[in-house]
């Protein structure tokens, strides 16, 4: 069973439409998909209704923008109701948060010699939902001051980068407790990628587990190296966190994260349905 537990489409910064995406699935052999948009739920629905037309599956998700201590942190919620009014809230009040920065960015980019409007954003995010650098990567590709999202990253929007703004994002535990609200399960996507490992130690983790109720953490993510992913695999089994692997594709936006590149193993997957059954979440 091919199991990819982390994806994104074009309704947040992947460049595949949520059906586009379920169908190169069933090209890639995958049996499973969650589809972990950022900050909202608005690709789910169609992802299902392509899934159930294909034959794959198709788990609703959503990848939370957190943060701990300043830190940017990336929650998963598999399994929410994608209704839950404190939930929907919280994500509407991420997505107002990205849009409301975009202006400044403009600004710093301006100062920087550039010239980029709301409106060459909006034309390169299309349907997008949730509005990110990635959009405003595009936006400096059209107009041919970069060659690719990388070389904009690189060059002015990653963090420390002269056009990078920083934003609102949820606390780590208030978003653990509101995946759990909605019925869902929340797992850390890439913990230990360079920019976050520091903070998600091993007596934090174990804290999240004991005191709200953590399910899982991603292990085999193309940000670990294999050393990593051994340390992480260990550690989970001790805390008895679920332990899953996923490509976090985001189409044609993101080299190296090839549609299932790395797949979570069906005990797992089965683990986590379990847990969200128990939550009376959606599987
Ligand atoms: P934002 O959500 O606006 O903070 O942008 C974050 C998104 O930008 C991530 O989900 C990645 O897809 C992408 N991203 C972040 N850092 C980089 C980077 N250094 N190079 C390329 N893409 C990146
Ligand atoms: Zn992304
Ligand atoms: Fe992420
Ligand atoms: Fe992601």
């Amino acid at each position: 069973m091919r199991i990819d537990l982390h994806t994104h489409s074009r309704v947040s910064d992947g460049t595949d439409t949520p059906t586009g995406l379920v169908l190169k699935a069933l090209d890639a052999g995958l049996d499973v998909i969650a589809l972990t948009d950022h900050d909202t739920f608005d690709g789910v629905l169609e992802a299902a209704a392509a899934g159930k037309r294909v034959g794959v599956r198709v788990v609703p998700g959503v990848e939370m923008s957190t943060e701990v201590d300043g830190t940017s942190v990336h929650l998963l919620g598999y399994g929410c109701d994608v209704h839950n009014a404190p939930l929907a809230k919280e994500l509407a009040a991420l997505r107002e948060a990205r849009s409301r920065r975009l202006p400044e960015m403009c600004d710093k980019l301006a100062e920087l010699g550039m010239d980029i409007t709301g409106d060459d954003i909006a034309a390169t995010a299309r349907s997008a939902r949730t509005l990110g650098r990635p959009h405003v990567a595009d936006a400096l590709v059209a107009k041919g001051y970069v060659a690719n999202r990388q070389e904009a990253f690189d060059k002015y929007l990653a963090v420390g980068k002269q056009a990078y703004v920083a934003r609102y994002n949820t606390d780590l535990v208030r978003a653990i407790d509101l995946v759990h609200g909605a019925g869902g399960a929340a797992v850390i996507a890439h913990p230990w990628r360079d920019s976050s490992r520091h903070v998600l130690t091993a007596p934090l983790l174990q804290k999240l587990v004991t005191e709200h109720e953590l399910d899982g953490i991603e292990v085999d993510h193309e940000d670990h190296d294999d050393h990593t992913r051994r340390l992480l695999f260990e550690m989970g089994g001790r805390l008895g966190l679920v332990r899953t692997g996923s490509s976090d594709h985001h189409g044609t936006g993101k080299e190296g994260h090839a549609l299932g590149c790395n797949l979570t193993r069906k005990p797992a997957f089965m683990e986590l349905v379990s847990r969200i059954r128990q939550r009376g979440g959606i599987v």
